[in-house]
């Protein structure tokens, strides 16, 4: 059995308060308006589909500086009624034709050149709402065709986080003067083992270089892909810290439709202006010690959810390498 709740989904997205996140997130729609007015010139004339167009934000924009010949801005949500009213309020109801429906149904007599889509969740997959853009780019899309997005990567690294693990976990030890730490391994249970969504994160938090543990070509990624990603990781610890987990985050890219423009970047790691995605916290049981030198060694793998399909479960094995024992693990020797 599986499950797609697209009822409660699409529901979601059919009222305004997602859709007014969304917007009041400058750098994640400035990235698209970038990417769209630095390439103005090579999407004259072109066809474009808007796979998810909301509120036909990103529609408009294409429509307003890249003078298309033709956008189709597709939304499955019942907010597209009033995608046609903002349309037509801003005279582009000859570029833009509003359509209502799943994108991976659309039909059209010919296929277009640029497939532009916000399809982006938490930990980049959640939602799987990448697969409809896969979907209608074999369908739509030309051979020399251009995805916005192009790329993507999923990034993770050690942290330290001691006021969500002192909130979630360090509160149990007393409230009121009443020793409450009998709760502590039902918090374990439940605050420890889902991620923590909305973790805002500051730099110094990384106790190591982050690393890409997902890569998506939005060009060549098949379905079949985004069943399971697996990474090994090897961290060289910066800093003598407490690790209490892994934070983790995306980038996606624009390719540049001309030779002389520039790829477009919207980064949501905490070295770059707080998106409404934020950062992601997988919170260890129990926070560990770690030194400088050391290496925090093992693999992350996300799996979509069998049943859920929408859904995502990740899967985090690692252990430390302390500095005394580093030479035999360099050399290989079990340990
Ligand atoms: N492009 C808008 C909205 C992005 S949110 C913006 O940038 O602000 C993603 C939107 O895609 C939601 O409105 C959701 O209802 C819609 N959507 C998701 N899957 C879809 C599909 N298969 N077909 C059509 N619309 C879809």
């Amino acid at each position: 059995q599986m499950y797609w709740e697209d009822t409660e989904y699409f529901g979601n997205y059919g009222n305004l308060k997602i859709h007014h996140e969304m917007l009041s997130d400058r750098p994640r729609t400035l990235a698209y308006q970038s990417a769209i007015k630095n390439n103005a010139q090579q999407l004259r004339g072109k066809r474009v589909i808007d796979v998810g167009s909301g509120t036909g934000i990103l529609s408009l924009m294409c429509a307003k500086y890249g003078l298309p010949s033709q956008i189709y801005a597709v939304e499955a949500s019942d907010i597209v009624e009033h995608t046609k009213t903002i349309v037509e309020k801003n005279n582009l109801g000859e570029i833009i034709q509003v359509v209502h429906g799943y994108a991976e149904e659309l039909k059209l007599e010919e296929r277009v050149d640029l497939i532009i889509s916000e399809w982006m969740g938490t930990l980049l997959l959640f939602e799987m709402m990448i697969e409809s853009v896969i979907l209608t780019r074999d369908n739509l899309l030309k051979e020399k065709g251009t995805l916005w997005p192009s790329s993507a990567n999923l990034f993770l690294v050690p942290c330290s986080a001691h006021a969500q693990y002192s909130q979630k976990m360090e509160f149990w030890d007393s409230q009121f003067g009443f020793d409450f730490s009998p709760l502590k391994p039902v918090a374990q249970q439940e605050f420890l083992h889902k991620p923590v969504h909305n973790h805002e994160m500051k730099p110094e938090d990384c106790l190591s270089s982050p690393v890409s543990v997902v890569f998506i070509d939005m060009k060549t990624v098949t379905v079949a892909e985004l069943e399971h990603y697996m990474h090994h990781f090897s961290f060289q610890i910066q800093k003598d810290q407490v690790m209490h987990g892994f934070a983790s985050w995306f980038q996606v890219t624009f390719d540049p439709l001309g030779h002389n423009n520039d790829v477009v970047i919207l980064n949501t790691g905490p070295w770059h202006e707080l998106t409404h995605w934020k950062q992601n916290l997988f919170l260890l049981d129990e926070p560990i010690n770690i030194k400088e030198g050391e290496i925090i060694s093992g693999s992350f793998e996300l799996y979509r959810h069998e049943e859920w399909r929408r859904h995502l479960r990740v899967l985090l094995k690692f252990k430390k390498v302390p500095n005394e024992m580093k030479e035999n693990w360099e050399t290989g020797t079990e340990t």
